[in-house]
């Protein structure tokens, strides 16, 4: 295992010993701390005024109650979070995820990530991240209502265009920031569109920001590739997952020329060795809502045409020239990584948060695969967020085409960043530790300036 440096292995242990039972979050900490080392060591001036120290403690934790009524009447409790992590660059940003699996440990190790992603976009933005345990699941678009107004009354009061920004995440798409934003509208007596993002077009959302995360990771994996002299055209590729950041990875991969053989849910995984029908994965999950499985059946299996249910094998068996996953984080594991990399695996990009342990990373690096980490990878979406509050604040709206090129810009400028960054701190071709350095630099520096808040 990667050792942390011993001048930051005392910050590690405390981060784990005042944050009990937050594994994620801990992880999340480790891999920083883990690249900080050959900082500190050329500037051990970062060492003073317990500046990393600071970066692992947030600026603020809300959590709080959101009662609502189901659609039977009965009354049911959720629990709320938002952590306001950094502000060292701007109004806390980040997006709100709504899954039964949601804890604070969970929301803080992506509030965490989140502050060196947006630092990383060159984009002035701070971090921050925020949901609850409410499962969406089979809800009613009356119930989804009640939560989401129930959710905001609570969380209004801690928002604002220059305060704190959220978007979407797991679980949170146009249907709930649009009951979010009239919620806070209607709280405010306040049309201030810059106060989400995600919002849908006919009210302040920027074009190409549904689009973002997905396209982000396909051109940030596709300038990792050039780097070995290749790109997507003709390979073979695995996108977990088919929420909104798997289904636009699959949109662009396949307008770059690749063959993206399988996704999932956590029902389980399709595979259509020709080459997935992504008009009928947008059919089930965009419009039916309903389970990926349900592509066979429309399909029909057989021609290469399968579904496994979950439990009974991973997606990562499915053999693949890249591999994105986009589902959630530490779903591929040591063993998975093993598996791609035995089936000839020469590209990872996360467009998930976390998704692949720690263990995974390690050895895709050592096998010498091309490593993309979601803080620099999947930072598209919230790059996007950030044109989409660039824009609500000129009282401007921009084409399609505009947005998607400043984001292409934004990607490649990423990949750059971090390549350069791994090169100048020694280890060439490392993504993880270039993009953990550049987006703790970014971050540090207006920390010293404003003193010790
Ligand atoms: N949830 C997304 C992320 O993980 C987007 C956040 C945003 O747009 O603010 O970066």
């Amino acid at each position: 295992m990667p050792q942390i440096d011993d001048k930051l292995a005392p910050i590690y242990e405390e981060v784990v010993r005042r944050n009990a039972g937050e594994p994620e979050f801990h992880q999340a900490v480790r891999e920083v701390l883990e690249s900080l080392g050959r900082v500190v060591a050329k500037r051990p001036d970062y060492l003073e005024d317990a500046l990393i120290e600071r970066i692992c403690e947030p600026e603020r934790q809300i959590i709080f109650r959101v009662p609502w009524t189901d659609d039977k009447g009965r009354v049911q409790i959720n629990r709320g979070f938002r952590v306001q992590f950094s502000s060292a660059m701007g109004p806390y940003k980040g997006g709100l995820r709504f899954h039964p699996s949601v804890n604070v440990g969970i929301i803080k190790f992506l509030g965490f990530e989140q502050i060196f992603k947006n630092a990383l976009t060159g984009l002035p933005i701070g971090g921050g991240k925020g949901g609850s345990d409410f499962d969406p699941k089979g809800r009613s678009d009356g119930e989804i209502m009640r939560f989401c107004q129930s959710f905001m009354t609570e969380l209004y009061r801690h928002l604002g265009e220059y305060t704190d920004v959220p978007a979407g995440d797991i679980g949170v798409g146009a249907r709930e920031i649009g009951y979010l934003f009239g919620q806070y509208k209607r709280l405010t007596n306040r049309y201030e569109a810059g106060v989400l993002t995600g919002k849908g077009l006919f009210y302040g959302g920027s074009l190409a920001r549904k689009e973002a995360t997905g396209y982000g990771n396909t051109y940030f994996t596709q300038a990792m590739l050039k780097t070995g002299g290749t790109d997507f055209d003709g390979k073979t590729v695995v996108v977990s997952g088919s929420g909104n950041v798997a289904i636009y990875t699959i949109e662009k991969v396949q307008e770059f020329g690749g063959r993206v053989v399988a996704c999932s849910d956590s029902s389980g995984y399709i595979v259509d060795e020709a080459g997935i029908d992504l008009d009928l994965v947008k059919e089930i999950k965009e419009v039916r809502r309903g389970r990926i499985s349900q592509y066979v059946r429309m399909k029909g299996e057989g021609n290469g045409v399968y579904f496994v249910k979950s439990g009974e094998g991973s997606i990562w068996d499915v053999a693949c020239e890249v591999a994105m996953p986009s589902a959630t984080q530490n779903e591929l594991t040591g063993k998975d990584a093993k598996k791609l990399v035995a089936n000839g695996v020469t590209a990872v990009g996360e467009g998930a948060n976390m998704p692949c342990t720690p263990e995974a990373i390690r050895t895709f690096q050592q096998a010498g695969v091309k490593f993309g980490p979601g803080k620099a990878a999947n930072a598209g979406g919230v790059a996007t967020s950030a044109l989409e509050m660039q824009q609500n604040a000129s009282r401007d709206r921009w084409s399609f085409e505009k947005t998607e090129s400043r984001l292409a810009t934004i990607m490649r400028d990423i990949h750059d960043s971090c390549y350069s960054t791994a090169e100048e701190f020694g280890a060439p071709g490392d993504y993880v530790i270039g993009a953990n350095i550049a987006g703790f630099i970014r971050v540090a520096e207006p920390m010293r300036a404003f003193g010790v808040i």
